[in-house]
């Protein structure tokens, strides 16, 4: 049969909308079931214990490899399981090249708990190429990136790492949290592997908690098979039914989403109080770049300084609308100080090094009417004063 190359935002409904053949419910059942009964003693059937399967979860699976091109996903608990299994692939005296911003989460994984296992790791700024080269051992076997990082909004370019790693006889491993499959797709970009927080864009009411991995080759796919059946922390069925639910809007969203960042980031930038903003999707961003090669939009997440710790603690004691918190890709427009919350593993040294300042907030912008959205942060940044001239980020 002749296969339709149809539109992502087709092809997560019809994958995601699949009628129930023994009833035709619309909406696949959330098969609440830990074990499956079998009909020959000799061979078991295509399901016998849920955590080796379980059709619900085979649906999330198949719809986000169809989606991020490539031949295997898997759903974990977390985005957290789904990076440590990622990771569990890896040996004893292997050697990891991690980027410099990477998610805090991972950060601590990378340098306190692999460690303990006899993985190495070298953190690396990717798009520095003498660096990067340097930074090969013998033993390395996988270059981890994450584009654009977290909260600095920095992009690293996949297809020249991709090259770079192969020609090393290493894998890339790459988050697309923050980009989605709808936005970005790195295995088509030369990554072997792909991690999402599904908890973030892909589930995106702030429901659940969610890790994804879409492998590109069946190889690979088959050790994170084995992966996620031996460690065993796959993500619980009524939260997969939550996640192909969060994934059928994924399109409307995100552009609601983008279509809001974009338009803050450049108001942003022009106000007083504001002493930068890193959003990749503005002209003026040193990432512009790459990430209009690579990626279809600068995404829904944005970052800007306002100058201090107090200047912090004002604009958030004054604004109305977002919700001041963790965590990031949902409906409600979500603000996080990084200093505290996401990067409070990385001590004042790490945190410089980093970008993340004492005035960086990082904003998640929802579906809420931008022009509320706008009137609330001139309110409140009102309050504050004009940032220092010469502190103003220099992006020319
Ligand atoms: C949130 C996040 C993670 C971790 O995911 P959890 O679902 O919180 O375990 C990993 N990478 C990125 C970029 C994230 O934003």
């Amino acid at each position: 049969m002749h296969k339709i190359n149809y539109d992502d935002s087709t092809k997560i409904i019809k994958d995601t909308v699949r009628p129930d053949p023994a009833t035709g419910a619309a909406n696949s059942p959330v098969y609440l079931s830990s074990t499956f009964a079998q009909q020959d003693p000799t061979k078991l059937g295509k399901y016998d214990y849920a955590r080796s399967g379980n059709p619900t979860r085979d649906q999330v699976e198949e719809s986000i490899a169809h989606l991020e091109g490539g031949s295997r996903g898997f759903a974990f608990a977390t985005g957290m399981a789904a990076i440590s299994a990622a990771f569990l692939s890896l040996h004893q005296g292997d050697h990891i090249i991690v980027t410099k911003d990477v998610y805090g989460g991972t950060f601590r994984l990378v340098t306190q708990l692999l460690p303990n296992y006899g993985i190495s790791h070298t953190f690396v700024d990717l798009n520095d190429k003498e660096a990067l080269e340097a930074a090969y051992q013998e033993n390395t076997k996988v270059v981890y990136a994450e584009t654009p990082s977290n909260p600095t909004l920095t992009v690293v370019d996949l297809a020249a790492i991709a090259q770079s790693a192969h020609a090393h006889g290493a894998l890339l491993f790459a988050d697309n949290t923050f980009m989605t499959p709808l936005y970005q797709k790195p295995l088509e970009l030369g990554a072997d592997l792909v991690l999402h927080s599904a908890t973030k864009f892909l589930s995106g009411h702030s429901d659940i908690l969610a890790g994804l991995v879409v492998t590109k080759d069946d190889k690979l796919g088959e050790e994170i098979y084995f992966i996620q059946n031996a460690m065993g922390a796959t993500l619980g069925v009524s939260d997969c039914w939550l996640l192909l639910r969060g994934l059928k809007t994924l399109k409307v969203r995100m552009k609601a989403e983008t279509e809001g960042a974009t338009e803050l980031a450049g108001w942003l930038e022009q106000q007083s109080a504001v002493a930068g903003v890193h959003y990749p999707g503005l002209r003026s961003d040193p990432n512009y770049a790459i990430q209009s090669k690579q990626a279809a939009s600068g995404g829904a997440v944005l970052s800007f300084d306002v100058g201090s710790e107090e200047n912090v603690r004002t604009l958030v004691q004054h604004l109305r609308l977002p919700l001041f918190s963790v965590s990031l890709g949902a409906v409600e427009t979500i603000l996080s100080y990084p200093c505290t919350m996401s990067h409070a593993e990385l001590d004042a040294g790490e945190q410089e090094a980093s970008g993340i300042t004492p005035g960086l907030l990082r904003l998640s912008v929802g579906i809420e009417d931008l022009e509320d959205l706008k009137a609330d942060f001139k309110q409140a940044l009102a309050f504050l004063p004009a940032a220092d001239q010469e502190r103003q980020v220099n992006y020319s």
